[in-house]
């Protein structure tokens, strides 16, 4: 990242990064007005501001996103499932294997997967599944 103009030249708005490039524009473009181009302060950038701002919506976005897993994972109706992990449930049905990761609506049925809650409850009902695949 190149640095931040902070200060504007007050003839003709150029921004700059520091008062010896000013001073320096000023000469070559302002000539005998040199003297006349003083250094505007630019508000300063809010860069850390900006980052700060950046990391916690990243931080609310993941904690939204936990929360809605956690949400979906609670909702969902297991009953009749095996459970291998916290989050990873398997069952089969008339020989078909069914693989079911509530927490993210994400399903594989004999191979093939199925994401989101809607894809999801629709694999299973075509199955004879009516199981809380909650999006
Ligand atoms: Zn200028």
């Amino acid at each position: 990242m190149s640095e931040p103009a902070k200060i504007r030249c007050s003839l003709c708005k150029k921004k700059f990064s520091t008062e010896g490039a000013l001073a320096h524009h000023a000469r070559d473009v302002h000539k005998k007005r040199a003297r006349e181009a003083k250094p505007v302060l630019i508000a300063p950038p809010q860069d850390d501001d900006d980052d700060d701002g950046m990391v916690s919506l990243f931080a609310a976005q993941r904690a939204a996103e936990n929360a809605e897993k956690a949400k979906r994972l609670a909702e969902a109706d297991v009953t009749g499932w095996k459970q291998n992990t916290l989050f990873h449930f398997t069952r089969v049905v008339d020989g078909t294997r069914i693989d079911w990761w509530p927490s993210t609506a994400k399903a594989m049925v004999d191979g093939r997967m199925f994401y989101g809650g809607e894809r999801v409850r629709q694999a299973f009902q075509r199955l004879g599944l009516f199981t809380g695949a909650a999006s």
